[in-house]
């Protein structure tokens, strides 16, 4: 345990493929292909629309509205679910997709004062916030969307 406690206390990405962090300028990342322009999320290694593998890793945009969502009432059977609340600190949240203009639609979890305050359509921006502590006591860092104020 001396070792875990000596290793912990750092924040983590939740996966090192989808974000830097930390990071003066966090932002998701994901795949565009160079020969006819499709974006993925999270990055493939080839095009799902032309085959192509002249994909690329490039940063996408921190903001766009919200195209799908539904409301998360019970907590995840885990696993394979990995966060740390209990049934007492559960509290229901969104699950959605936010439209990246130009881009790709990314699924997420929704931040909002109340998932009653979601509307397909709205514009949302990227956050990222703690989600765990893992087994070496790092901070768990994942990424969501919320309103724009
Ligand atoms: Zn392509």
């Amino acid at each position: 345990m001396a070792e875990a406690a000596t290793q912990g206390g750092r924040e983590v990405p939740i996966d090192p493929r989808l974000f830097d962090w930390p990071s003066a300028d966090p932002r998701l990342y994901g795949s565009r292909c160079n020969d006819c322009g499709t974006h993925a999320f999270p990055a493939q290694d080839s095009c799902a629309n032309c085959c192509s593998v002249d994909v690329e890793r490039v940063p996408l945009a921190t903001r766009g509205t919200l195209w799908s969502f539904t409301i998360q009432n019970f907590l995840p059977k885990s696993p394979p679910y990995a966060g740390d609340e209990t049934l007492e600190t559960f509290r229901p949240y969104g699950v959605g997709y936010v439209e990246l203009p130009g881009q790709v639609r990314v699924e997420a979890r929704l931040k909002a004062e109340s998932p009653e305050e979601l509307r397909i359509g709205m514009d949302m921006e990227l956050v990222f916030e703690r989600f765990r502590t893992d087994e070496q006591g790092n901070e768990v860092i994942t990424y969501a969307f919320r309103p724009v104020a």
